[in-house]
């Protein structure tokens, strides 16, 4: 296949490749994922993606960030609310924010497009579990509706994987918290109208810690633009807290409850980021078939050299492996069993399958692979943060080691 068959947008979408983003399930045990209500929203998201995202994403990548009309259209459509409580104004389960995630990607998004549009899925969470009427009715619900964006600032230049050596600083002063310190790499953090922050409102580890929803417009508050090797369509920011003062009404629970929120909305943050890796996988694997099909070398198809064969055998195993797993493991989290171990685990096993295999989509492609616009390059960039965001693959294996009785 040669250069034409990257069009004019950039976009590389074969045919095969397109008619695999809408493939029927796999008739399984995992029948949630494919009831009547779940393959008529992957319609819906399949359309969505096709309509409101491909079109413009290069320009977004290029840009570097995503329109706030494109979360005002998800918010119509419905998408955003998934998976939160209906006090919230939310809908249905993580499952089905999961869901979403998964079918933006087969067809043609990336995990870039959903760490921006879906910020909110890791920003207010805790506020709609711990805060009250006020606090949801102000910053959850107009998120929800596409209408405002969220952000979690937790990591700071100096503590990334020790969330409990955080020293952003919220002194109380009258019925004001001033705050004082920095966050970095803070996903959408460019364009938050508000960041649910992790503060030290206390003394030293994880006891002094707390939640404050800070709005971005506050006298003291500044950011600036991080530039990086992947996710370019989102956008990624240092934030300044320099004597911020924000009302003690802005407080998500109770002071010194703040690690406990983070920690238990990591479960679903990591589940969301492994269903991303496979989904990643699944559309390169697609994306692959249609190319050693299409691609003549030596007077054949690259599809009948067994060594091409057989790496997309293995591309194509690795991934369902790491689907079937990350899906079970949600089925027993969703059934309130304790997956810690599992959940780590499994978040490590489709990282490790979709670096495999955006690797060897990108080397079956040629050099067309290399070529910026052709989508398994961007896979390829976008793929690398999956073990590192939300707990890195070290700190996986750690929560792992320890509850294998390794701590002793
Ligand atoms: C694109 C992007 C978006 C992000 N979005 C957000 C966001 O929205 N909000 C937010 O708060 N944060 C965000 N992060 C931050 C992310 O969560 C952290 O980068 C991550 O948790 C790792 O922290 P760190 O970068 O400080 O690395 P470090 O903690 O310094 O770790 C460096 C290396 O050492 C390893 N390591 C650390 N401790 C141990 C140990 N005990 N044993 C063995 N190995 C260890 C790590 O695995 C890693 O390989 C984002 C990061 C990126 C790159």
């Amino acid at each position: 296949m040669s250069a034409s068959a990257v069009s004019r947008e950039g976009h590389h979408q074969p045919d095969r490749a397109r008619e695999g983003a809408l493939r029927p399930e796999p008739v399984s045990a995992h029948d949630a994922w494919a009831t009547p209500e779940r393959r008529a929203l992957r319609e819906l998201v399949a359309d969505f993606t096709t309509r409101e995202i491909l079109p413009d994403l290069e320009r977004w990548e290029d840009e570097g960030a995503l329109p706030r009309a494109l979360h005002e259209r998800a918010g119509d459509l419905g998408l955003l609310e998934l998976g939160f409580p209906e006090t919230a104004g939310g809908v249905g389960d993580h499952l089905d924010a999961c869901l979403v995630a998964e079918q933006l990607i087969l067809s043609g998004g990336s995990s870039g497009v959903c760490a921006g549009l879906f910020t909110h899925g890791i920003g207010v969470p805790h506020i709609a579990a711990a805060g009250d009427e006020e606090q949801i009715a102000h910053f959850v619900r107009p998120v929800l509706a596409g209408r405002a964006i969220a952000s979690l600032g937790i990591t700071e230049p100096e503590a990334g994987s020790d969330v409990a050596a955080i020293t952003t600083r919220a002194e109380r002063d009258g019925d004001d918290y001033v705050v004082t310190g920095a966050k970095t790499f803070i996903t959408s953090g460019t364009r938050a109208d508000v960041v649910t922050t992790a503060v030290r409102t206390g003394g030293p580890g994880h006891r002094g810690i707390s939640l404050l929803v800070i709005e971005t417009d506050r006298p003291g508050v500044s950011r600036s633009r991080l530039r990086k090797m992947g996710w370019h369509c989102s956008d990624t920011a240092e934030l300044r807290f320099d004597g911020v003062r924000v009302p003690a009404t802005n407080l998500v629970g109770a002071e010194g409850t703040g690690f406990r929120q983070i920690m238990v909305n990591f479960a679903a943050e990591r589940l969301s980021m492994a269903v991303q890796a496979y989904a990643t996988a699944q559309r390169c694997v697609d994306l692959t078939i249609a190319w050693v099909r299409a691609r003549q070398t030596f007077g054949s198809p690259l599809a009948q050299r067994q060594v091409v064969r057989h790496q997309v055998a293995e591309m194509a195993r690795e991934t369902a492996v790491a689907r079937t797993y990350v899906r079970d493991v949600m089925a027993r989290w969703q059934a309130g069993q304790d997956v810690v171990t599992d959940l780590a685990m499994a978040k490590n096993t489709a990282v490790a399958a979709c670096d495999a295999v955006v690797d060897r989509a990108v080397q079956l492609h040629g050099g067309m692979g290399y070529m910026h616009g052709v989508e398994v390059e961007r896979h390829y960039r976008d793929a690398r943060i999956l073990g590192i965001g939300g707990g890195t693959t070290e700190i996986m294996n750690e929560v792992v080691a320890g509850r294998l009785g390794l701590d002793a």
